[in-house]
């Protein structure tokens, strides 16, 4: 079997990609966004701020990339809740932790877009060929949430997105397609904060059982 070919990131995307997402180097393709993105959560897990955070969201109390204000995603949830996401991406990302439908509209015509993932998989798109654009700000300005969250949305189709770029000409980006942006989720966020998580929890239950067997040893032995 021939491997795909890279798939590649425009320069200048590539350059602001880097600065907001703070990574330690500029991608040249999205298997390279992948890898450095999985390198700064790996990094970062540490700070006990944002593990508490990630913690959080593993075990479901709450969720990637929710904001308090209205955006084009809704997330819904099995039990209930629902919530705005800041980009189309984060609501991908949070489909690894919990299952649920996506309900956002097309950048372009407002058309509807609705997307069951469970699991990290999608068992429902509609339409099917529902693409994400992966945008940014141009200049210098390093704000995610401003500079990058807004720029990250689902269109109908890559028709549509052409439609779009025609009458938008200066707009920084790049199509991916919806596993394409499984697998960037998958690769740069999930799988490093699976990871994490579960390490620490290890580590934690480590501690919990040694500081049991110094108060009260087990009873049982030979
Ligand atoms: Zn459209």
């Amino acid at each position: 079997m021939i491997p795909a070919p890279p798939i590649q990131i425009p320069a200048e995307l590539g350059a602001r990609l880097q600065q907001l997402f703070g990574l330690d180097d500029t991608p040249r393709t999205l298997e390279e966004l992948s890898d450095l993105v999985r390198r700064h959560w790996l990094k970062n897990l540490g700070n006990p701020r944002l593990n508490a955070h990630l913690r959080a969201t593993y075990y479901g109390r709450e969720i990637f990339g929710n904001v308090n204000y209205e955006t084009l995603h809704r997330v819904k949830l099995a039990d209930g809740r629902q919530v705005h996401t800041a980009c189309a991406l984060d609501a991908i990302i949070e489909g690894f932790f919990l299952p649920l439908e996506i309900e956002s509209t097309c950048f372009h015509c407002d058309q509807h877009v609705r997307i069951r993932i469970s699991k990290g998989a999608v068992i429902h798109a509609e339409p099917s060929s529902v693409v994400v654009w992966l945008g940014t700000s141009k200049g210098d300005s390093c704000t995610c949430e401003t500079d990058a969250c807004p720029y990250i949305n689902f269109f109908a189709s890559q028709e549509h997105v052409t439609d779009w770029q025609h009458r938008n000409p200066n707009e920084l980006g790049m199509t991916l397609t919806l596993q394409q942006s499984l697998n960037l989720a998958r690769k740069g966020w999930w799988e490093p904060i699976h990871l994490g998580v579960a390490s620490i929890q290890f580590a934690a239950d480590e501690t919990a059982t040694q500081n049991r067997s110094k108060t009260a040893p087990p009873s049982w032995g030979h």
